[in-house]
């Protein structure tokens, strides 16, 4: 019974921090590379909560001073 209470409980933490990531921006950034990625991006799934920086658009990265990630290629439009 014990088991199943804490299981449902790490359920719950990981669906709010799914909700709350959700709705942080479209790009996000390292404040140590000064660096911006897709969220997609394995580098920023790499990137500890305390370093992302998030940005709506990509002219707010580059007006913080933030560079395109060369893996993920945020700055490149594919449609
Ligand atoms: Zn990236």
């Amino acid at each position: 019974m014990r088991k199943v209470l804490i299981g449902t409980g790490i359920a719950v933490l990981f669906a709010a921090t799914l909700l709350l990531g959700g709705c942080r921006g479209a790009y996000v950034g390292s404040s140590m590379s000064h660096r911006y990625h897709d969220p997609d991006c394995m580098w920023a799934k790499e990137l500890p909560r305390d370093r992302q920086v998030w940005f709506a658009t990509i002219d707010e990265a580059v007006a913080a001073d933030y560079e395109p990630c060369s893996t993920c290629t945020p700055d490149v439009v594919t449609e």
